[in-house]
């Protein structure tokens, strides 16, 4: 399958073994790889069909017994070796995920090392105690708490953030002695199957790590309805994950859900305004806007709200639009339909009297998936964007006038996922940070992800939480033990 890829791609590449061009049990069906950037073919992957998800599930059940009674300082090795080799290709996994998926170059690097560390993580968490004594309220009695593997899990994982969304959940699950059957993003199988081919370099033993790459309802849906798959963990849109918790209903799955995010920006009067300005820019257009954490709704308050309008689209008109190779501040959306998107967001805006301050267009001289970073202002609560994921470049702002009111305003929606705060009044953040039902709430910065910190949302923007210790539960059943000796 390698021979059917563009030059382009293979020669960018010190490693092209990294492209191995089909998934496990393939069979003869094919999947199109597309360049956001350019509409080129990138590759051709062999798919599986409904018979290769279940026998990824046979495999993976073989394994299980083997890879969850090994020892745990062996698992972790083997996560070591995987971390290694993953930080050792950097630079080849950087280039397959700009090819298919356009990222800027340096955003795909950074999302290398930040899936990286998820592996290092879960090696050193996978040696942690996981047993726990009990004081005993009952006579003669000796309790303990085991924590064990729950078998095998599911991982279905999102094309904007390619590699990170399977290591956070595969690390956890292997290192928590779990086998894995993997399905990725259909606009993503080639970043998948770098990771895998390195696992398989790693030394995970047979059946342990199992890719399959087809048509999502057919390979996913085999998956939620074996009983044999004892855990699923869903990173997606909230409609998808809704269908996914019906599907999984039937045989009581433990599950994990990232879903969908509509993050409110809010700016007090009295906030560092350079700071501001600087960190909104981050929350809105990292990813290309395609991003969960994204901020979809600014909350400006009167008084600083001119300010702030002019300043960030000053800050908006600064950014470069570009493919991702050449490492621009953003590269093209991923698919017509999010082209769409933007453009309905917007037009329904300014039907309800909206102002467009930058941007509103798609850059054709770049392509027809690039869109120009857009600033709306004065958008009213009834716009649609202020309801649904843009997921895309296009930032909204409104004024608000006081706490209570941007409280209730920020807390109307489905979502929760992440919240941002701007202000330097120590009571007004504690405050805030106590009435925002997120499950994130970011205090005058954006960045806030990392291995060591449970990721996950409130209400509709999902179930449990990945990474950190909490990233091991939904893989982990306990069970309690009560002994007497007498
Ligand atoms: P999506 O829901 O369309 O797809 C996600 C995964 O589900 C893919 O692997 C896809 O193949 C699979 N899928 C799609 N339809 C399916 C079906 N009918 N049955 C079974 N599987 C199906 O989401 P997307 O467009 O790939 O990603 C964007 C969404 O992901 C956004 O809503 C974003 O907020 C969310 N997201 C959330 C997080 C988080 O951690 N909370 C992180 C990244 C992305």
């Amino acid at each position: 399958m390698l021979d059917d890829l563009p030059r382009n791609l293979k020669d960018r590449l010190t490693d092209p073994g990294l492209l191995p061009g089909q998934g496990d049990f393939a069979g003869e069906g094919r999947l199109a790889v597309r360049d956001p950037a350019t509409g080129d073919l990138v590759a051709q992957v062999a798919i599986s069909d409904a018979t290769g998800a279940r026998a990824a599930v046979d495999t993976a059940q073989a394994a299980f017994p083997g890879w969850a009674g090994m020892l745990p300082q062996d698992r972790a090795a083997t996560l070591h070796r995987w971390h290694a080799l993953i930080l050792g290709a950097k630079e080849d996994l950087a280039r397959i995920m700009v090819a298919e998926q356009g990222k800027p170059i340096g955003e795909a690097r950074g999302e290398i090392d930040y899936a990286a560390s998820f592996v290092q993580f879960y090696a050193e968490e996978a040696l942690r105690p996981n047993i726990e004594g009990v004081t005993s309220h009952l006579p003669d009695a000796e309790m303990e708490l085991w924590r064990e593997p729950v078998g095998v899990a599911a991982l279905v994982t999102p094309w904007n953030f390619p590699c990170a969304m399977i290591t956070r959940k595969a690390a956890a699950a292997l290192g928590a002695g779990c086998t894995v059957v993997i399905h990725p993003s259909a606009e993503t199988p080639l970043s998948a199957l770098a990771l895998a081919e390195l696992a398989r370099r790693a030394g995970f033993p047979a059946g342990v790590v199992n890719t399959v790459i087809g048509d999502a309802a057919t390979i996913v849906g085999e998956w939620t309805g074996d009983p044999r798959v004892r855990a699923l963990s869903f990173t997606g849109s909230t409609e998808v994950g809704r269908l996914l918790y019906r599907q999984s209903a039937g045989t009581v799955k433990r599950l994990v859900m990232e879903l969908g995010g509509h993050a409110p920006f809010i700016v007090f009067g009295g906030a560092d305004m350079d700071r501001a300005v600087a960190e909104a820019i981050k929350a809105k257009f990292a990813t290309s806007g395609q991003d969960c954490l994204g901020a979809n709704r600014f909350y400006i308050q009167r008084p600083v709200y001119d300010e702030f309008c002019a300043r960030f689209t000053k800050a908006v008109e600064k950014l470069t639009l570009g493919p991702g190779m050449e490492d621009p501040d953003i590269g093209p959306l991923i698919h017509d339909r999010a082209i769409t998107k933007q453009i309905a967001h917007i037009d329904d805006a300014v039907a309800k009297g909206a102002r467009v301050l930058t941007g509103g267009s798609v850059a054709e001289e770049l392509g027809p998936l690039f869109f120009r970073p857009t600033v709306l202002a004065d958008v009213p609560d009834q716009a649609a964007i202020m309801a649904e994921e843009t997921f895309g470049p296009v930032a909204a702002l409104t004024p608000f006038d006081d706490e209570g009111e941007v409280i209730a305003r920020a807390n109307a929606t489905e979502y929760g996922l992440v919240a941002y705060v701007h202000s330097l009044d120590p009571r007004r953040i504690y405050r805030m940070t106590r009435a925002l039902q997120y499950g994130m709430v970011a205090v005058n910065r954006t960045k806030v992800t990392g291995a060591p910190i449970p990721f996950g949302g409130m209400k509709q923007s999902g179930i449990g939480r990945e990474g950190a210790r909490q990233g091991l539960e939904a893989f982990t059943e306990i069970k309690y033990v009560c002994r007497d000796w007498a």
